[in-house]
């Protein structure tokens, strides 16, 4: 049976409990928004496969499930994840100022080349906004990172966010690909040259 994606992507959403994750996922997954019973429990992880620049590529988004409240996200957590979504709330600035704790927990638990995005949920509320969009994208500038201001409920940005953090893996891979693919063609060009200068000479 054919395969129905060319690549699989690990993405992980951190960020202070109460921002949006578990309903960030949902919207993305399943179009939907339910603001009730899955704030307590959260998700395991939920699977899409989306089109980036032709491909197409399947994404696992994995939720913490709740375990950010106490801090103990474990390593485990971390294992494997392509993409981090860190998430805050636009109207909670402590959220904002923990954003550089949990960088400081990807940057111990999580690979070195995982790509990391910015998100500030909940901007359908504007009258209580505490953080301004500019000191969202000053923080994902400082740290070469993606910013979107999102929500879940009114379904701003959420797809487009995803799909930028899939196309930034997408490109970094595709990078990495390239290195060997490029020293082939070098040795070839090098043996067919090297070659035909010996053919030319028998001949001549
Ligand atoms: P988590 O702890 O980070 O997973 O947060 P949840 O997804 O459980 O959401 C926490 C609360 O924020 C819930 O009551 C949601 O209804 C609410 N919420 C989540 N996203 C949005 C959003 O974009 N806009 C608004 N207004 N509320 C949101
Ligand atoms: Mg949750």
């Amino acid at each position: 049976m054919a395969k129905k994606y060319d690549f699989l992507y690990k993405l992980l959403l951190i960020g202070d409990s109460g921002v949006g994750k578990t309903c960030l996922i949902i919207r993305f997954a399943e179009d939907n928004f339910n603001s009730t019973y899955i704030s307590t429990i959260g998700i395991d992880f939920k699977v899409k496969t989306i089109d980036v620049d032709g491909r197409k590529v399947k994404l696992q988004v994995w939720d913490t499930a709740g375990q950010e409240r106490f801090k103990t996200i474990t390593t485990a957590y971390y294992r494997g994840a392509m993409g981090i979504i860190l998430v805050y709330d636009i109207t909670d600035e402590k959220s904002f100022e923990n954003i550089q704790n949990w960088m400081k927990s990807i940057k111990e638990n999580a690979s070195a080349g995982v790509s990391r995005m910015l998100l500030g949920n909940k901007c359908d509320i504007e009258a209580k906004r505490k953080v301004p969009k500019e000191t969202g994208e000053k923080l994902a500038k400082d740290h070469g990172i993606r910013f979107f201001e999102t929500s879940a409920k009114s379904s701003i940005n959420v797809d487009e966010s995803f799909l930028a953090l899939a196309s930034d893996i997408l490109q970094k891979s595709s990078k990495k690909t390239v290195r060997p693919s490029l020293l082939f063609h070098v040795v070839c060009h090098y043996v067919i040259t090297e070659c035909s200068k010996c053919f030319s000479n028998v001949v001549l």
